[in-house]
């Protein structure tokens, strides 16, 4: 039994990590856009309600994984499967009026800013969420690594 209700709020800044399979529901691979606005709904309780200042570490599994040999370019196609399930969350996030930021590890500023970290913090103080894609940014690594990395920054 915790010292804590369910609603008392324990750390005023979460990095949550969500595994790409977890967007996809029963179905097993893909985006399951339900399962993606259930996800969602609960973010903006804890970001709108609890008044918790959130990151989001976002998996790829549901569509890529790779495979630690080679040149890392099926990492690479990991990393990108990344982004895609950070723009679904982000637009089902906007859906319910949260604000929201996506910045990526590898640059591509035509879908979301660049990863700076005082940057990220700035927008969680403004109480927005920032969803961050390609994990690390580097192949041989593993978007749990990088829910480590941006915890720790
Ligand atoms: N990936 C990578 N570097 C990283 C994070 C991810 O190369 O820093 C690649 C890797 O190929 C990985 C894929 O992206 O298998 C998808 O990420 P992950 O397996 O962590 O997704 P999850 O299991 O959380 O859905």
């Amino acid at each position: 039994m915790g010292r804590y209700s369910p609603l008392e709020v324990r750390y005023k800044r979460v990095i949550l990590k969500l595994s790409g399979e977890a967007l996809a529901g029963q179905q097993g691979n893909g985006i399951n856009y339900d399962v993606v606005l259930e996800i969602c709904k609960n973010i903006k309780t804890a970001v709108q309600t609890l008044g918790v200042q959130m990151g989001i570490v976002v998996g790829g599994g549901n569509f890529w994984r790779g495979v630690k040999n080679g040149e890392g370019r099926m990492d690479h196609m990991g990393m990108l499967a990344t982004v895609i399930n950070a723009l679904a969350l982000a637009d089902a996030l906007e859906s319910l009026d949260v604000p929201v930021r996506v910045q990526t590890a590898i640059t591509m500023e035509q879908f979301a800013e660049p990863y700076i970290r005082n940057r990220a913090v700035r927008h969680m103080e403004k109480d927005r969420v920032v969803i961050f894609g390609c994990g690390t940014g580097n192949p041989f690594f593993s978007t749990d690594t990088a829910a480590a990395l941006r915890a720790a920054e």
